[in-house]
């Protein structure tokens, strides 16, 4: 497990060469993408685990604050790409902390459609990343193939009725597996993807959300 990923020494030389700066508060930086400020304010969750019923566990690095909601959005909608190693990076080392070990990694789709619309899937980046650090296999194999009503907005009963049957898979993932996105609110689309996996392959599931948005 090498959570710093790879390519650090051309990083490296390009930090030196083109001097970074923080993507939140845009003050210069000597390497990396976020400043020592702004990752203070960071707020690592106190209870991490949302839940677990047998071989399915649910979890949650950070809480949907001030900097972590900027990383979120500059991530989803500024497609600043290069956040998603970023998240990778602390969803690593919050695995190594945890010592949860996995063989396969996967993350919650989009439709076709969605994928369209937005040019790319940032949980697919965040997983890409996530394989190359743990030395673990990319698992594509999970679809979403219904299309399904933006949750923002929908009460818990009618998020969880959107998203129904939303996803099916292809191929039987090898466990321990996970399952990474961005943020966790009520859980309904977690639920529906580990489910899916699940009753195809009882697998050990290991749903590890960047952030989680507490009310
Ligand atoms: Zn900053």
């Amino acid at each position: 497990m090498n959570c710093s990923g790879k390519n650090s020494l051309t990083d490296a030389i390009l930090d030196i060469i083109f001097p970074p700066h923080c993507l939140i508060c845009g003050k210069r930086i000597r390497s990396g993408v976020i400043c020592a400020e702004c990752e203070s304010r960071m707020e690592f969750l106190n209870y991490p685990l949302i839940e677990h019923t047998g071989k399915k566990h649910f979890y949650a690095v950070f809480r949907y604050g001030e900097t972590v909601s900027e990383i979120v959005k500059l991530l989803k909608f500024g497609k600043r790409k290069v956040l998603a190693s970023y998240v990778a990076k602390t969803i690593c080392n919050f695995m190594q902390k945890e010592n949860i070990e996995v063989k396969t990694v996967g993350y919650v789709p989009m439709s076709l459609r969605e994928l369209k619309k937005r040019g790319f899937n940032q949980s697919r980046l965040i997983a890409l990343h996530l394989s190359e650090m743990l030395g673990a296999k990319l698992f594509d194999g999970i679809k979403k193939v219904k299309e399904t009503e933006k949750q923002v907005g929908l009460s818990r009963t009618g998020r969880i009725a959107n998203v129904k049957g939303a996803f099916s898979v292809k191929g039987s993932p090898e466990g321990p597996m996970v399952i990474v996105d961005d943020v966790f609110t009520t859980g309904s689309t977690a639920h529906e993807v580990v489910k899916a996996v699940y009753g195809k392959n009882k697998i050990d599931i290991f749903f590890i959300a960047f952030s989680r948005r507490i009310d």
